[in-house]
């Protein structure tokens, strides 16, 4: 997807899902070090667990708003640059039409919800996780 929650053209599904920075798809990112992480992320308070290899930061992101990377035009990890999920790949591979993989973000940020609140079971929706996106 060429980041996390970005993509700056209108064939990106990123904008606006934002499931691997929010902690849904994947719970932490690895950094090489305090540059890679970054000043804007250290400004959000952002940390790296250094005792884990590679080092890590933990996700949900608070630079992630409503499915958008906030710090897009600033410096990010280079491992939001890298990040593929499966649906993405998909789309980018061309087994998944766009407007698909679209109302899949759509329904599973409903999802989403629907677990924060505790309307659906943890199990129901990391299965779906797993199936969609890792
Ligand atoms: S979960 Fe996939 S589609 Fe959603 S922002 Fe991340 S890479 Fe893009
Ligand atoms: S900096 Fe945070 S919000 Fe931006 S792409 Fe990386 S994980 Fe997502």
């Amino acid at each position: 997807m060429r980041g996390l929650a970005s993509g700056s053209d209108e064939q990106s599904i990123c904008i606006g899902c934002g499931l691997c920075c929010d902690g849904t798809v994947v719970t932490h990112l690895a950094v090489r070090d305090e540059s890679d992480l970054g000043a804007p992320l250290q400004g959000l308070g952002v940390q790296i667990i250094a005792a884990a290899d590679p080092p890590v930061f933990e996700l949900p992101c608070p630079a992630v708003c409503d499915g958008v990377c906030t710090i897009h035009s600033l410096h990010r990890p280079s491992a939001c640059a890298q990040f593929e999920c499966t649906l993405s790949q998909g789309v980018l591979d061309g087994k998944v039409a766009l407007e698909e993989a679209r109302m899949v973000i759509s329904a599973t940020l409903a999802l989403r919800d629907a677990h924060r609140n505790g309307s659906v079971n943890a199990d129901v929706f990391e299965q779906h996780i797993d199936s969609v996106f890792r």
